[in-house]
């Protein structure tokens, strides 16, 4: 292990921490203060809501037990004197996924991240173990896996989204792990990517990180792993012997221009490659190539008309050797939301086919009784623990409210969070909302690495996650 990674006051102030980051005593204390103002913010996602006796009758039933769905039950139970309130999780088991790219890069190991999913519900709260198979939404029914039947008043979806390793032809989900092929978006995938990781320090060659061009969980988490593995390979010496390069189906590194700047020079100072719009379609597992689809546009004809040529648009491939592949897998809602009513319906994107909330209130646009969070909310980002965090009490609020009659008036403003871990001791503090504009909780620059954000992300968001969010008091 690089580290050792508890949190405790005497551990963030010991010399020999600040001195393996380069942080001087005097600073890390200025920092530690904003970062006490950031947590004090966090608490202020609370939203005191006035809750009526209608509450106490009406059947609220929560499918996922994820982040988004325990947060909104959580806060559920503290909000109605006697709940009757249904979670619908088929898994035993609760990862906090945010820690994954940290076991990839061989800060924490995978057992710190999971936990027993009974210990997460409310003990006011019902779980049923099954997987939701048919969502009617006209009936208020839904058709469980073992062929029971749910119904309920009111509907909390916050199923997240399903990986689709199947898209990249040749490969499957049990490819990784094996032959090189790598992705820290599985528990056991970022075990294993650490292991490769320092088996490539050993013997050096060419990695390949990919992002498909779905929207995915954690739009940072693909070149954080990147940043880690240069990291890593120069701690190593070993930098040198390797080329990274990082193959995004987008033409852009962020979705927010100031981020997106930063990124390029980070890229350009640790001699990180880059081949943008690069599509993963192909996996030979044999061989160790990939194949990724890139647009090509050519000159075609005079047009007399409008007095220009024709611009013809073309997909080409290229197939390029591997030593490393890490691969972050397209990502889709899951299938019984692709055949039920709730999901938008339109294009062939697939952000169009996620559901169908109001991205300000999340109430659903046609069926009034259901509200949505989380990944498979239809939104263009948000797809962070961080935004579950903001959009729980909003949710619970607007819910309550419409039990009671009245008309849903909070409002989720889109905040997205990305600590981008550009190195061992350095994280960028990506927020921003839906205004497309970074929106720094704590007064400083936000492009730059920081120290302070390292020790938030590796020491304070799990307490924060585990303690505040899934006991729905942050
Ligand atoms: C590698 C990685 C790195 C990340 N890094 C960060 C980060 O640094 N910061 C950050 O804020 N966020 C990060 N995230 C994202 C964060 O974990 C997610 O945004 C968050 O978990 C979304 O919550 P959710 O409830 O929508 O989905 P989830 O937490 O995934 O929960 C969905 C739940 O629904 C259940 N489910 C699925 N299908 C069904 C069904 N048919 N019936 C019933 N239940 C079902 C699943 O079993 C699951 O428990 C990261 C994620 C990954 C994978």
């Amino acid at each position: 292990m690089i580290n050792e990674y508890s949190f405790t006051k005497e551990k963030i102030m010991k010399d020999v921490i600040l001195e393996q980051f380069g942080v001087s005593r005097r600073d890390a204390i200025k920092q530690l203060g904003a970062l006490g103002l950031l947590t004090t913010t966090s608490a202020s996602t609370q939203i005191e809501a006035s809750v009526s006796s209608k509450a106490n009758n009406a059947k609220i039933v929560i499918v996922g037990g994820g982040a988004g769905g325990i947060c909104v039950a959580a806060r559920l139970c503290r909000a109605i004197k006697n709940p009757n309130i249904t979670i619908i999780e088929p898994n035993d088991k609760h990862i906090y996924q945010a820690g994954q790219t940290l076991v990839g890069g061989g800060i924490k190991k995978a057992s710190q991240l999971v936990v027993d999913e009974e210990s997460l519900i409310p003990s006011k709260a019902k779980w049923i173990q099954q997987s939701v198979k048919n969502l009617d939404p006209d009936i208020q029914k839904i058709e469980l896996n073992n062929g029971e039947i749910v119904e309920y008043d009111y509907l909390v979806l916050s199923p997240g989204m399903q990986y689709d390793w199947g898209k990249i032809e040749g490969l499957a989900k049990d490819d990784i792990g094996k032959d090189g092929i790598h992705s820290i978006y599985t528990l056991e995938g970022s075990t294993k990517t650490w292991a490769m990781i320092q088996e490539f320090a050993k013997t050096g060659g060419n990695a390949y990180f990919s992002h498909p061009s779905t929207p995915i969980k954690c739009g940072g988490a693909p070149k954080k792993i990147m940043y880690l593995t240069d990291a890593y390979l120069r701690r190593q010496k070993a930098r040198d012997k390797a080329v990274l390069t990082f193959c995004p189906a987008s033409k852009s590194m962020f979705t927010v221009p100031e981020f997106d700047k930063a990124i390029y020079e980070q890229f350009h100072a640790r001699d990180m490659k880059y081949n943008m719009g690069h599509d993963l379609v192909k996996v030979d597992k044999y061989k160790k190539e990939a194949t990724f689809a890139y647009e090509v546009q050519r000159q075609g004809e005079w047009d007399d008309l409008l007095e220009e040529y024709e611009i013809i648009k073309e997909i080409e491939y290229i197939t390029q050797p591997y030593d490393f592949l890490h691969v972050t897998p397209p990502m889709s809602a899951p299938d019984f939301l692709k055949s039920s009513k709730v999901i938008y319906n339109q294009g062939s994107s697939a952000d169009l086919k996620m559901i169908n909330a109001d991205k300000y209130t999340l109430q659903h646009q046609s069926y009034k009784n259901i509200f949505a969070l989380g990944d498979a909310l239809g939104t263009p980002f948000c797809k962070t623990g961080g935004s579950v965090r903001k959009q729980a009490p909003v949710l619970v609020q607007n819910l309550l409210d419409v039990i009671d009659g009245k008309e849903p008036i909070a409002k989720f403003d889109g905040y997205t969070v990305c600590p981008i871990i550009t190195g061992y001791g350095t994280v960028m503090l990506a927020e921003f909302d839906y205004t497309g504009r970074p929106t720094p909780i704590v007064p400083l620059d936000p492009t730059q690495e920081r120290w302070i954000w390292w020790m938030l992300k590796v020491y304070m968001l799990e307490p924060i996650y585990f303690y505040g969010m899934m006991r729905g008091i942050m």
